[in-house]
Parts: structure tokens; C-alpha cells; sequence
């Protein structure tokens, strides 16, 4: 299979689980998490339409995104952090990244904030949420979120714009559902008990194997990888 086509399967996925849902496929966005491939990949993909490019370590994401700020022809539009994030790390990505999906502690937040500042931008993020409760996962506990987004008010250089999750890999994805129904629960919980001006718009969960049930259940960005590589 190549990667053109891998691409046509994947968005003839997502029209159908948005429309199962009466949802509007559009405002759903696909980004291809390119972790396990090289410059020449991402190109390819490119190619066939992908844009949005999703790296999870520092050390990889940075010498990809030097080689396309230099490739004139094709370049990402977005580039997305998803991975976990070291405090000592913001640095290099924070006048690179577009949206850092995983954040994962007030004090990972508070490092953003600060370097965000330095850097004159404010920083998209979402908070990492550890829906399954699952000991070898990141993410803040289900029970703790509503906190975490209340410390967040007097931090003016991010923006909390919604949650992200991994769920747990399973045989049958719709063993799934109830994860990502608890996901949009809670972000609609943040928008409507945090007074300040919250935008809970994303909810970045589903990747290779659940992202049609994701997408059922209200997913704005689906991150996928294998699926597209394979
Ligand atoms: C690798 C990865 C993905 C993509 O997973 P696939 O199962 O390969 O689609 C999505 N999100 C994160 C955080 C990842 O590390």
C-alpha cells in the first residue's frame, strides 16, 4: 500500500464515522504522527494532502522541522508536539510548535508560560488526561483536571484549548468508547465550571486503531501513525 493511498482509506474512514454521527467531517483534522519515519516520508505525505505533522520526542522533532524550514517546495503547515514533554525541553520547541497536546503537569504549564513570554507568542496546549487510569500512561488524572485548568487562569502566554489522550491498545476498539465518552464530558465540565475564558474546542484522541469510534465520540483531531506508514 502506498502512503497516497493509505490516506484515501483513512479519510474514507473518517466521512463515515462523521456521518454516522451527523457530524461534519471537516472540522475534523488528521494529523500524521511521523515518529517512526524519515524526512522522505513526511514528504510523501505531504504530497498526498497531510499537512499537519505530529512528532512525540524533542531530539526528532527538531532536526525534521530544521530540514523543511530550509525545503522550500513542501513544507508542514503545523507542526504538533504529542509526546511527553521534559520541562528542560520547552525551549527548544516553544518558537516551533503550534499546538503541544501533552501537557501533563501544572509545572510543565507554568515552564510554557514562561518561555512562551520570553518568546513574545501564546502557546496552544491541551492537557494530557490519563483516562484510564493505566500506571505506565502520562496524563493528569480524570479527578484533578478541573484543577489543573483552574491553575491555568493566570497564565497569559497559554492557551488551554482542549483535552488529549492515549487510550489503552485494544483488540476491539470499541472497548474504547467509554474513554473517549468520559473525554468529552470532562471538557465540557471545564468550559462550563471555569469562569475565565476557556475555549474547550479540541479533543485530540484516537489514533490508528480506534480513530472511528474516537470520531463518534466527538474527537476534533485524530493522530495516526501506522495506519498511514503500513
Ligand atoms: C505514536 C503515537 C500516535 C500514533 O499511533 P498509531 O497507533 O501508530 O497511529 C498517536 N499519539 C501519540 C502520542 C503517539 O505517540
Amino acid at each position: 500500500m502506498s502512503i497516497k493511498n493509505n490516506v484515501m482509506s483513512i479519510r474514507e474512514q473518517i466521512y463515515a464515522s462523521a456521518k454516522k454521527s451527523a457530524r461534519d467531517p471537516s472540522e475534523i483534522k488528521l494529523i500524521g504522527v511521523t515518529k517512526t519515519v524519515g524526512t522522505s516520508q513526511i514528504k510523501e505525505l505531504l504530497a498526498a494532502g497531510i499537512t499537519e505533522i505530529g512528532e512525540n520526542r524533542v531530539q526528532d522533532f527538531l532536526p525534521k522541522y530544521e530540514f523543511f524550514s530550509q525545503e522550500s517546495e513542501m513544507r508542514p503547515r503545523e507542526w504538533h508536539f504529542i509526546g511527553h514533554l521534559q520541562r528542560n525541553k520547552v525551549k527548544y520547541i516553544i518558537d516551533k510548535v503550534d499546538l503541544i497536546h501533552s501537557v501533563d503537569s501544572i509545572q510543565l504549564a507554568e515552564e510554557i508560560n514562561r518561555r512562551a513570554k520570553q518568546a513574545g507568542k501564546i502557546v496552544k496546549i491541551l492537557a494530557e488526561v490519563n483516562i484510564s487510569g493505566e500506571s505506565s500512561k502520562f496524563g493528569i488524572p480524570p479527578s484533578e483536571i478541573l484543577k489543573f485548568a483552574e491553575n491555568l487562569a493566570n497564565m497569559r502566554a497559554v492557551s488551554l484549548c482542549g483535552l488529549m489522550c492515549m487510550a489503552p491498545f485494544v483488540e476491539n476498539p470499541e472497548e474504547n468508547r467509554v474513554f473517549f465518552t468520559k473525554m468529552r464530558k470532562l471538557n465540557v465540565d471545564i468550559q462550563t465550571e471555569c469562569l475565565y475564558d476557556t475555549r474547550m474546542v479540541e479533543l485530540s484522541m484516537g489514533m490508528s486503531n480506534d480513530f472511528s469510534i474516537a470520531i463518534e465520540e466527538g474527537a476534533t483531531i485524530i493522530r495516526i501513525g501506522t495506519a498511514l506508514f503500513n
